[in-house]
């Protein structure tokens, strides 16, 4: 690991303040995936800006039904807090789906929105990677490319994003509250994660001298019919292969709205609104389930050691439906 310099900001200002103009300086709050970065040596940042003094840590209600947690609750008190795990218990049941007990205990809900793919190359300084260096070429393209994207991938990276949150935020249709040396503003979640296209060193659209503050939760959280299924090749500690966060809102055994995000399978959590509006006023069935994964993964295209995970992800979204509609039973 390279040598730094480690400053504390004591307020978002501040925080704001040291890293403006610092193109080698990176906020740090729980460091679950930065410090590996920097012991694998795929960044070396000159300034970590501790951010974990920041008045970021309450979870308040948002004055419109739904609720705003701070960039800096830990996942493990996001995903126990009772207005979370009440209200949004798909986002809780994608939170503790990840990582272990410990990482969740130290990870932040905004750098959970910044942690970068666990592709192999990536964290490989030995190999060329596009997202590392780019123009340097993309070997997973042709080599082992497993646990590699399926949906939304270009030339110059199949990458995926590893957060289970994320897929869960996805699905609730939440807001990303940033700060800047331009202002505030917000950001729709689709549009915070970036597919690859030909700037895969680009993951989001928060601009390098901005600082996450808050996610804002809508109204609606699917507690009466949801699920978060994670299909991964360990039960525990392991990424997604395949993930599906579903959120129904039914009236009988009618579909009033749907909301279904894919992790694992992208370079960002994947939603099809066009598909899901297939959905909207047919009763719910496996033959209306399938037709809907069909629609999801029409444009799925596998790479030589993928193949398997568009049928996973076919059956993985059929059967995250199918728990969702079968909570109200079970009630
Ligand atoms: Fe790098 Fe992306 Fe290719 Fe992986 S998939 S080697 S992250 S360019």
């Amino acid at each position: 690991m390279n040598q730094f310099e480690l400053a504390r900001a004591d307020s978002v200002a501040d925080a704001l303040a040291k890293i403006a103009g610092n193109e080698h300086a990176r906020f740090i709050a729980g460091g679950t995936n930065l410090l590996d970065l920097m012991k694998e040596d795929v960044t070396r940042p000159r300034m970590l800006i501790d951010i974990t003094h920041l008045p970021l840590s309450k979870i308040e209600d948002a004055g419109n039904g739904g609720l705003r947690i701070g960039a800096m609750v830990s996942n493990a008190d996001l995903a126990y807090d009772d207005k979370v795990s009440q209200a949004y218990p798909l986002l809780s049941t994608a939170v503790l789906a990840g990582a272990s007990p410990q990482l969740r205990n130290m990870a932040s809900t905004g750098g959970n929105l910044l942690q970068r793919t666990r592709c192999y190359y990536f964290y490989d300084t030995g190999t060329a990677c596009n997202k590392r260096e780019p123009g340097s070429g993309c070997p997973a393209r042709t080599g082992v490319n497993r646990i590699h994207a399926i949906l939304g991938a270009s030339e110059s990276c199949v990458a995926v994003h590893p957060s289970d949150m994320c897929v869960a935020l996805a699905a609730l249709d939440a807001v990303v509250h940033v700060n800047g040396p331009r202002g505030e503003r917000q950001i729709a979640f689709e549009q915070f994660h970036q597919l690859p296209g030909d700037t895969p060193d680009i993951d989001t659209s928060l601009a390098p001298d901005e600082i996450i503050t808050a996610v804002e939760l809508p109204a609606q959280g699917y507690a009466q019919h949801h699920s978060y299924i994670k299909v991964r090749d360990r039960q525990s500690y392991a990424f997604a292969l395949v993930s599906v966060a579903a959120g129904l809102e039914m009236d009988g055994d009618t579909v009033r709205s749907a909301a279904v995000a894919l992790g694992g399978v992208a370079h960002k959590p994947w939603r099809n609104r066009e598909a899901e509006a297939l959905l909207v006023g047919k009763k719910a069935s496996d033959e209306q389930f399938q037709a809907f994964a069909d629609a999801v993964l029409q444009d799925a295209q596998a790479l030589e050691h993928n193949a398997f995970k568009i049928n996973l992800a076919r059956r993985t979204i059929v059967r995250a439906l199918q728990r969702a509609v079968a909570m109200e039973s079970a009630e």
